[in-house]
């Protein structure tokens, strides 16, 4: 039996049913590396990047995808994620662009928001649980039913204080 192209051991590693990105420029769902990562507690948020061995080297994840899709990483560019997700893969989330542009991108609160999975409720922002708000953000369909039924998800129970439960037993 022959060893599995790089290629192959790549995909292997490659959640393709992340959630959906926030960002108009990186379209479908994130690409999530599922194989062993690096620390990069140097870095401006001290997150984890993929790693991938290739050609008897280590290399980071989603430059690797980079590669694969557009060839090489022009010099003195980095690979940005246009989704904010550093474990993401997409390649079509990937953009070479300057350390300037990456690090003004990375910071703010929609890099914030891009970078959760889930609703405020709970529910996964996956391809089949999220659509575009007009104001250009991700919703979450779960929830739209809930309020469509008259249910209120978002509520946490802590706060149906008893004066509120007797009004509604009322
Ligand atoms: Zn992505
Ligand atoms: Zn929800």
């Amino acid at each position: 039996m022959s060893r599995p192209t790089a290629a192959k051991r790549f995909a292997a590693k490659v959640n393709t049913a992340g959630p959906v990105s926030l960002y108009r420029g990186a379209p479908g769902p994130c690409h999530l590396w599922t194989g062993g990562t690096v620390d990069d507690r140097a870095g401006q948020f001290g997150e984890h990047y993929g790693k991938f061995w290739h050609a008897g080297r280590m290399v980071r994840a989603h430059r690797y995808a980079y590669e694969q899709a557009n060839g090489p990483i022009p010099d003195g560019l980095e690979v940005d994620h246009k989704c904010r997700r550093r474990d993401c893969v997409n390649e079509r989330h990937l953009e070479a662009v300057d350390h300037r542009t990456n690090t003004l991108r990375s910071t703010g609160p929609t890099a914030a928001n891009a970078r959760k999975t889930h609703c405020p409720a709970g529910h996964a922002y996956d391809a089949a649980n999220t659509y575009r708000g007009s104001d250009g953000g991700r919703k979450c369909r779960a929830c739209k039913r809930a309020r469509a039924r008259g249910e209120q998800h978002l509520a946490p129970v802590a706060t149906l204080t008893a004066p509120t439960l007797e009004r509604t037993a009322a």
